[in-house]
């Protein structure tokens, strides 16, 4: 997709610390991290959030999730991280390119707002 800023990662086209990559996923770190391990987690393919989420593309989603699973065993996030999806413009979605966040590396506040 033109103009996403996440497809020109995808594409080389900008830079990136990458930390997983597949056919299909690539995980790289986000360029503002909230906390000390902050990772970004997509589909190659350019979905634009969850929203557009159905039966020929989801396999994709449970890849993200399988990513996730592997870094936080490589980055011995033994207790846990949190994993967050912004959905839309209501949800704070600022890059309309699906996303997941994986936040770890300190104790967050069990409170989601
Ligand atoms: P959101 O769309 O609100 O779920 O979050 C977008 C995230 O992308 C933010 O945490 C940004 O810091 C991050 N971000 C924006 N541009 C880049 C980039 N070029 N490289 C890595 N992370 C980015
Ligand atoms: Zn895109």
């Amino acid at each position: 997709m033109e103009n996403c800023i996440f497809c020109k990662i995808v594409n080389g086209e900008l830079p990136s610390t990458k930390l997983y990559e597949d056919e299909n996923i690539l995980a790289f770190k986000d360029i503002s991290p909230a906390t000390p391990v902050h990772i970004l987690i997509i589909p190659k393919q350019h979905i634009e959030s969850a929203k557009d989420i159905d039966s020929t593309n989801s396999v994709l989603v449970a890849k993200c999730f399988e990513v996730i699973a592997k870094l936080g065993k490589e980055l011995n996030l033994d207790n846990g991280y949190r994993i967050i999806n912004n959905c839309g413009k209501d949800g704070g979605q600022i890059v309309p390119h699906l996303h997941f966040h994986l936040l770890g590396g300190i104790q967050l506040n069990e409170k989601i707002v």
